[in-house]
């Protein structure tokens, strides 16, 4: 037998060690899913005081060092355990990575996140001599590891082939061109062809011009980056590269996300058995004190940022809430949005609920007991929270755009054969076909036996790694053989 293919995958954020979004839920559960397919892989992500408290760290630390500029960089790499199956590599360097935020505090992003992420690309390159087993192939994913892309390249053919996972193409990593000298790759690397973007350099565009293959969450994401308006200035970058690059939707961890064991919910529940759904919307709306009859619950988790459709919710406030329903937001994120929100909130104070925070379990509390899940987005790379929707059965409503659109079938729309309607879908980002989908959903909800049928049918559906999986593991396995 052939000895499996090894994988590191990279990542500046890995659930559950430190998470600020869909990013780290996917570096925290791909690694195990491709390790069950046959790849075993590590992981290596910057030691946060978060992830430090919770990674089981055992055995020796290494001490290595790389340079940057002038100053040669000390660090320790201490070794802990994402599962049983997933060691997980830390990179501490406290002058980098020992501070209260992830990449910045409240409404400002650290100024020196180029330094710190190229730093971070640097170690994992130092990283890999050090490894009792070295991987074939890296999965980098999003901006803050791009550089590793062009490091392996310049690392010669002996070193791991590079695959580039772009989670979010809104984010371009940007850095000024003095920072030249900390990248310290050679001159050919910085031209138009490489990683200078009017004027600065991109470090998302390194991972996309450097990489042997090119992933991205969705198929319609895949293409939808590739124009004007998707590609955030690198849409040509991606047309040049579209033969590397790949669409692959993300799968939900189906054991963190299991509605038959969930520990966060007031009762369990299965396909067979709905009854624990009901008490689950009974126990939420009690924990938010909506006392009003019993009406259709909306539920929206998310980061409070532009990209989340929020000015749709709030323009469509009054138009919405004269459809009878509640809806319950729990997000973080930009302080005009919580404005917005909080202000909304209390304007409608019997039918809305704004919880304030990033708050794991009471999502899955708001997950489970709500009776659709809303997703307007302006982009949406993959989106998770619909796919976790439907793993609870709680119906999806949301804008037809990328993995949205790729995972969501419109009632009563065009469904491929055999399938049937999982959700409700808009087009237009206006308030009016936002409502209009609400009103859709309002009218299933009210329709005798017709919502519980297509909760049921959705808890059936797949959305595990497992496909996800497989489609990763046939990339890796060409990009090693290549
Ligand atoms: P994005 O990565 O753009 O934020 P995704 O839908 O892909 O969007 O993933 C968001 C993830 O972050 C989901 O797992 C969601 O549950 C979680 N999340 C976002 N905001 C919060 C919050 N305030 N509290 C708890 N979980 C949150």
């Amino acid at each position: 037998m052939s000895k499996p293919i090894r994988v590191l995958l990279a990542s500046s954020e890995v659930s559950p060690l430190a998470s600020t979004g869909g990013l780290a839920e996917v570096a925290g559960s791909l690694p195990q899913a491709l390790t069950e397919v046959g790849l075993p892989t590590m992981v290596v992500m910057p030691a946060y005081p978060e992830a430090l408290a919770k990674a089981k760290i055992s055995g020796p630390k290494l001490l290595l060092a790389v340079s940057m500029g002038v100053e040669l960089v000390e660090f320790e790499v201490l070794i802990g355990q994402l599962t049983s199956e997933v060691p997980v590599y830390l990179i501490r360097c406290d002058k980098f990575f020992d501070r209260p935020g992830l990449y910045g505090e409240g409404r400002t992003g650290y100024l020196d996140n180029p330094e710190r992420f190229t730093f971070f690309s640097r170690a994992v390159i130092e990283l890999l001599e050090h490894l009792p087993q070295k991987p074939q192939v890296i999965l980098a994913n999003d901006w803050q590891t791009g550089l590793i892309m062009p490091y392996l390249l310049e690392a010669g053919p002996q070193a791991p082939k590079g695959i580039f996972i772009i989670h979010n193409q809104g984010y371009l990593g940007l850095a000024p061109p003095s920072l030249v000298s900390e990248i310290g790759l050679p001159d050919r690397y910085y031209g138009v062809e490489g990683l200078e973007y009017y004027g600065q350099l991109s470090f998302l565009k390194a991972g996309i011009v450097f990489s042997q293959a090119v992933v991205t969450v969705s198929p319609s994401y895949a293409k939808e980056i590739q124009t004007p308006e998707g590609g955030n200035g690198l849409d040509g970058v991606l047309r040049l590269y579209a033969g590397k690059l790949h669409g692959i939707v993300n799968g939900v961890d189906y054991v963190q996300w299991n509605p038959m064991t969930d520990p966060y919910i007031a009762a369990n529940y299965s396909a067979d058995d709905l009854a624990g759904k009901k008490i689950c919307k009974l126990a939420l709306r009690r924990e938010l004190n909506l006392s009003g009859p019993d009406r259709p619950l909306f539920g929206m988790v998310s980061r409070l940022t532009a990209q989340k459709g929020l000015t749709l919710v709030v323009e469509s406030a009054s138009e919405l809430f004269k459809l009878g329903l509640d809806l319950v937001i729990l997000g973080s994120g930009e302080p005009w949005f919580e404005e917005k929100l909080t202000a909304m909130a209390e304007d409608y104070p019997d039918n809305m609920r704004l919880v304030l925070g990033y708050n794991s379990q009471m999502s899955h509390r708001i997950i489970a007991g709500s009776d659709f899940v809303l997703v307007p987005s302006l982009y949406e790379p993959c989106g998770l929270i619909q796919l976790y929707g439907l793993r609870y059965g709680t119906i999806p409503v949301v804008r037809a755009i990328g993995g949205l659109n790729d995972t969501v079938r419109d009632y009563a729309g065009q469904n491929p054969a055999g399938l049937w309607d999982n959700g409700f879908k808009f087009s237009q980002f206006q308030p009016g076909a936002l409502v209009r989908a609400v009103r859709r959903a309002c009218e299933l909800y009210a329709a005798p036996g017709e919502w519980a049928k297509m909760s049921n049918m959705n808890l059936k559906e797949d959305f595990s790694w497992t496909a996800s999986a497989q489609s990763y593991a046939k990339l890796i396995q060409k990009v090693a053989s290549a």
